[in-house]
């Protein structure tokens, strides 16, 4: 992309209604407009930022087996009246009336209607397991919606079903959501810690929140300091051997991870005190495993081996997709702008050209943009006629982890300048020598 073709609307000034430095910078950086409460366009680089996460979340999910579909944001409000949510959703559901007077809603999660999808189509234990998900838009009415994306009303979810026989099966597929968020997390650059949760309006006993940790997080949360230290990495995993899968959520979760609400002092002081760390984060996502409540309620039931009928098992799991985008930028910033990791960033290099105009950079400015999109990249080529230090300020707010600078002087000796967004960093070196440099860095991303 070249920037004097793009659109990226960027602010000059701080914008007074952002509190915290995530929402300050994506309106700066001209990813987001806010269009009422809680309810925002996502302007290009924003959108950029948002696909690719989405892409992520796709990827893992299917790894592990899940399979996607998409299932509509408004929905009949009779479907809710069947599971008892109706009236107990309360004021954060928005409710719509169509032109026949009939009661619909724009969905706050999914669980009614993949149920209702589920016993119209599968019948019998040979169909099982299946998890379904959907990456779609919900609407929540919240009280004080806030922080930008953070805390929206109209938010991006990845919401996914698990349908299985047993309870025993629906523990496996409740692990395997486990460790595919690990490594959801970790491709976006994040630590994401599973935490001991309370259940809310979804219901059941089995339930965890991965949280990132941050001062500006809602919710207050209490760790062992070897906690965040645990990481999947490279490793492989079989998501079809339970032991395998359950081995690793127990390494995740045995040390006390937990938020306030299902913290218990007493256990927490078990921890040496070295290690004991109260802090805050940003709920990324949650798992549920709810058993029967509402197959039992909606009349989803399957045929067993033996003949007889049964509820089919279930339990939910969601990503909260943009939310996702403050929660990167919150942990991921300096007071120059936001510093995107590899996995997600909106252009994977910034050319910034000193002198437009002149042959010597712009054709090699143009060389490097052919060639880093030869190798399948994304650059963003500043080609604007500024100063040098309005381009780098961009650069730098708009958060790119790599920046190749093309100035005269440098190119007469055929050099150019390297620099990490991260470190600050800068190396001299040959165009093409940038290009592969690049292009490596990002082979494993
Ligand atoms: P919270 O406690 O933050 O209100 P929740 O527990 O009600 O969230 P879930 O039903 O668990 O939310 O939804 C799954 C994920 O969707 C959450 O983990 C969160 O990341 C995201 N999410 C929930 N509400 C919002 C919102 N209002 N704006 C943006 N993302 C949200
Ligand atoms: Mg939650």
């Amino acid at each position: 992309m070249r920037l004097s073709r793009y659109f990226l609307p960027v602010l000059k000034e701080n914008p007074a209604e952002a509190q915290i430095v995530s929402h300050r910078l994506m309106l700066r950086a001209g990813m987001i407009k806010q269009q009422a409460a809680g309810i925002y366009s996502w302007l290009p680089l924003g959108y950029r930022v948002l696909r690719r996460i989405e892409q992520i979340v796709h990827e893992e999910q299917q790894r592990a087996g899940h399979i996607p579909l998409l299932m509509p944001t408004l929905q009949p409000a009779d479907l809710w009246r069947e599971s008892g949510r109706y009236d107990d959703y309360g004021q954060e559901m928005l409710r719509i009336k169509d032109r026949h007077d009939r009661d619909m809603l724009y969905g706050p999660t999914n669980e009614e209607m993949i149920t209702d999808i589920f016993r119209s189509h599968v019948n019998s234990y040979k169909d099982l397991p299946l998890t379904l998900y959907h990456i779609q838009w919900k609407f929540r009415d919240e009280v004080r919606p806030r922080f930008g994306v953070m805390r929206g009303r109209e938010f991006l979810m990845k919401d996914g079903y698990n349908f299985d026989l047993t309870r025993e099966d629906a523990l496996h597929a409740y692990n395997r959501h486990m460790v595919s968020y690990l490594r959801t997390y970790e491709r976006m650059g994040l630590t994401a810690i599973p935490m001991r949760a309370a259940s809310g309006p979804i219901g059941g006993d089995n339930t965890h929140e991965f949280l990132v940790l941050a001062s500006t997080g809602e919710s207050e949360v209490f760790y062992d300091a070897k906690v965040p230290e645990l990481k999947l990495g490279d490793r492989q995993v079989n998501y079809d051997d339970r032991d395998e899968v359950a081995k690793i959520c127990a390494e995740f979760t045995s040390a006390y991870a937990r938020t306030d609400e299902t913290h218990d002092e007493a256990v927490f002081n078990q921890i040496p005190e070295d290690r004991r760390r109260v802090g805050r984060g940003i709920e990324v996502g949650q798992i549920f495993y709810f058993g029967t409540k509402y197959s039992e309620a909606m009349g989803a039931t399957v045929v067993t081996p033996d003949g007889s009928r049964v509820p089919v098992e279930m339990g939910s799991h969601g990503i909260g997709v943009s939310r996702l985008l403050g929660a990167i930028i919150e942990a991921s910033h300096d007071d120059k702008g936001i510093i995107w990791p590899e996995g997600v960033t909106p252009f994977h290099a910034g050319i910034v050209n000193l002198k437009q105009g002149d042959v010597s950079t712009d054709s090699a400015c143009e060389a490097i943009y052919g060639a880093l999109k030869a190798r399948g990249l994304d650059p963003l080529y500043d080609d604007r006629d500024e100063r040098a230090g309005a381009k780098f300020a961009t650069m730098d707010l708009i958060g790119l982890p790599w920046r190749i600078t093309v100035g005269p002087r440098g190119i007469a000796n055929n050099m150019v300048e390297l620099t990490c967004r991260r470190t600050g960093e800068a190396e001299e070196m040959s165009p093409e020598a940038a290009v592969a440099r690049v292009a490596a860095i990002y082979e494993g991303v």
